[in-house]
């Protein structure tokens, strides 16, 4: 199934609010034709990964997601989880392990679960997509 670039363009916008917020102002990111994504943090780093242009339904969407009333809200999330991990490993080859959990350093990096960012290895909600603050 064909990703729906315009999905991808909005999680852009929370992605580099939380990029700034957390690691600091020059970082960005942005989609390159709607098939990579390059991550910048405006002192030298400049990495690009594929965005692939399609995916698997049945693996990436929730049961009856394509059917629901809900299926605009599964594709959405499904595109921010794209490009959200996509992010994570080129800011992670880059640097280092992100984003991190300020109250258990060293555990897995957050992950982005309908549109919060969680602490995978405790469990708990850490801020909305989009609304990481400084560490
Ligand atoms: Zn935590």
């Amino acid at each position: 199934m064909r990703r729906d670039p315009a999905l991808l363009v909005r999680a852009v916008v929370p992605l580099v609010a939380d990029l700034r917020a957390s690691l600091g102002p020059g970082w960005s990111c942005e989609l390159v034709a709607s098939s990579a994504v390059r991550v910048r943090d405006g002192a030298g780093l400049d990495v690009t990964g594929a965005v692939d242009e399609t995916f698997d339904p049945q693996l990436s969407l929730p049961r009856g997601a394509l059917d629901s009333s809900w299926r605009d809200e599964a594709l959405e999330e499904e595109a921010s989880h794209t490009l959200v991990g996509l992010v994570q490993e080129l800011v992670t080859e880059a640097g280092g392990p992100w984003p991190g959990c300020a109250l258990h350093p060293g555990s897995r990096p957050l992950m982005v679960c309908s549109f919060t960012w969680l602490c995978p290895d405790h469990g708990h909600g850490v801020a909305p997509f989009g609304g990481l603050t400084a560490p």
